[in-house]
């Protein structure tokens, strides 16, 4: 209500890194006597009762990264992205923070399937993203999995039958999966292509295109990517709708 100062999301964002780390949305407003910062805020003690709170264990990162800083705002506006950003920026909490959000807000039920998606290149990347995900999430009970080839299916469908709230794949493998009708995607409502260019460059595009079929229109699509050439602008055109761009350095 007037008079009712939420505090700005980039301010959640940088408490969230510090750890210091009470969610409450959809009120967007942080709470708990940890963050005395807002304790004073009406807002704050109201917010108590919304629920979906949303816990992120202690990081101890002294600020957001440029990226994490321009992408949060965007992505908890249920925006389109494009973020241009080199490796070792920060991208992966730039998108799995407000994918949580996302997922507090909806409270879906994980046997539909999972309601946020992650396709990246590799497995070592794959695994990568899986392990944020699994330190960032665990204390808010998401449940995560990871999908990628070069090893059996049987423990990866395991987990999709048990039901997750994030799939992290790269495109063979979610393909693979998605042709057995081992998962689907239908609930899928965040979908984040992480080194777009690179998937790209491994011939990734007709699984892409594939996978993206099999998930509804309505949802938020957020894409990283190192460079930004003719094939990457041409898939963003296709699968993002009036996409922020935020770039951080120089692109090639
Ligand atoms: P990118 O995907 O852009 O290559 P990552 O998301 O993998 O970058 O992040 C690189 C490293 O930086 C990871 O170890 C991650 O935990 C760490 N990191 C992420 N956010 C921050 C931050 N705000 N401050 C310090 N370190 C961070
Ligand atoms: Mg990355």
């Amino acid at each position: 209500g007037p008079g009712c100062q939420r505090p700005s999301i980039y301010r959640i964002g940088w408490q969230l890194l510090q750890g210091a780390s009470w969610i409450n949305y959809p009120c967007l407003s942080a709470s708990t006597d940890s963050v005395r910062a807002f304790s004073t805020s009406p807002c704050v003690r109201k917010s108590t009762h919304c629920g979906h709170i949303l816990f992120i264990q202690r990081a101890g990162f002294a600020s957001p990264t440029p990226i994490q800083a321009q992408s949060w705002p965007i992505a908890m506006q249920n925006q389109d992205v494009v973020a241009i950003a080199k490796t070792g920026s920060g991208k992966t909490l730039g998108y799995l923070l407000p994918g949580f959000m996302h997922i507090k807000r909806l409270q879906n039920s994980t046997r539909n399937g999972p309601t946020v998606l992650v396709l990246a290149p590799t497995r070592e990347l794959a695994t990568q993203i899986l392990d944020e995900a699994v330190k960032f999430g665990r204390s808010s009970r998401i449940s995560c999995t990871c999908l990628y080839g070069g090893a059996p299916k049987g423990p990866q469908l395991r987990d999709l039958d048990r039901g997750v709230d994030v799939v992290v794949a790269t495109p063979g493998r979610l393909n693979d999966i998605l042709e057995m009708r081992k998962v689907s995607l239908k609930q899928v409502s965040y979908l984040v292509l992480d080194e777009a260019d690179r998937m790209l460059d491994m011939g990734f595009e007709p699984q892409i295109r594939k996978i993206v079929k099999e998930i509804p229109h309505r949802r938020q699509t957020l894409m990283y990517t190192a460079t930004w050439p003719k094939e990457v602008r041409r898939i963003a055109d296709d699968l993002l709708v009036h996409p922020v761009q935020v770039t951080i350095g120089s692109v090639d």
